[in-house]
């Protein structure tokens, strides 16, 4: 359970993107995806919420394999992408309801889950205003509402602090850990730190390879 990858591989070009890298992230774990720009980050993230195909290898999430049960694993999985393609003109509320109904929600579970994604990410002040009149952070809280409105079991968070400033993401940062408790997490970032304040374990890529898999605080003794 949890999320399973298996000696994936995705090619784009002549080089592989992800080459031949295997990891697990047990379900209740909040792990942190470290590399450079380029590493493969994404390219894993997409696979393993079927917005990409994978060249070879398994994905698994929570047991459904990305091939052959992406609606499953659509139902698993909530997903942050690192260039959030907000609707700029919607309201967040109107949003956050455009994705539950995506998702299949309707009638009194869809308003509740809206109301409650509202709650959980600290947008009641702002679920009347349009996305394109809040600031990054809070285009970054609505990020995470759409990813959470179907409750999905596994969360895949694509750099979430990536362009906020230092208060933006001390409160983004409280957010994950928050609602990351009760879920699996796996979400990329550039800085170790990062990784260090929200989990206990880390899995290093560099040039589409897995170069370590290991205790945050291990990382740490070395130095
Ligand atoms: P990261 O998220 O770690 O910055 P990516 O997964 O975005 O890394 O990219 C990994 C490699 O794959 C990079 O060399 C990137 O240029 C390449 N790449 C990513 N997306 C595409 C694409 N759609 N077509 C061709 N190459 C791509
Ligand atoms: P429904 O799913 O019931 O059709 P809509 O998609 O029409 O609902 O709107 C969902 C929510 O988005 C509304 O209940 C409201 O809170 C917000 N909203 C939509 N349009 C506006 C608007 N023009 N001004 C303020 N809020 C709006």
């Amino acid at each position: 359970m949890g999320i399973e990858i298996k000696d994936l591989t995705k090619v784009y070009g002549p080089q592989a993107a992800v080459d031949h890298i295997s990891f697990t992230v047990g379900t209740g774990e909040i792990v942190g995806f470290l590399g450079p720009n380029g590493a493969g980050k994404s390219t894993t993230m997409k696979i393993a919420t079927c917005y990409l195909p994978p060249t070879s290898g398994t994905v698994l999430v929570n047991g459904f394999n990305v091939v052959e049960d992406p609606k499953q694993v659509r139902r698993q999985v909530g997903y942050l992408p690192e260039h959030n393609p907000l609707y700029l003109d919607m309201y967040v509320r109107e949003y956050l309801h455009f994705v539950g109904k995506l998702h299949g929600l309707g009638g009194s579970s869809l308003q509740t889950r809206t109301e409650e994604m509202i709650q959980l990410c600290g947008l009641d002040r702002e679920k009347h205003k349009k996305i394109g009149a809040l600031s990054k952070g809070y285009r970054q809280r609505v990020g995470l509402a759409q990813a959470m409105i179907h409750d999905p079991a596994v969360l895949i968070l694509d750099e979430p602090t990536t362009g906020l400033d230092p208060n933006q993401i001390v409160e983004i940062r409280a957010l994950i850990k928050e609602v990351g408790q009760a879920k699996t997490v796996l979400f990329s970032t550039h800085i170790m730190q990062e990784v260090s304040a929200l989990c206990d374990r880390v899995l290093i890529i560099n040039q589409g390879k897995l170069v370590a898999d290991s205790p945050v605080a291990e990382l740490k003794n070395m130095g």
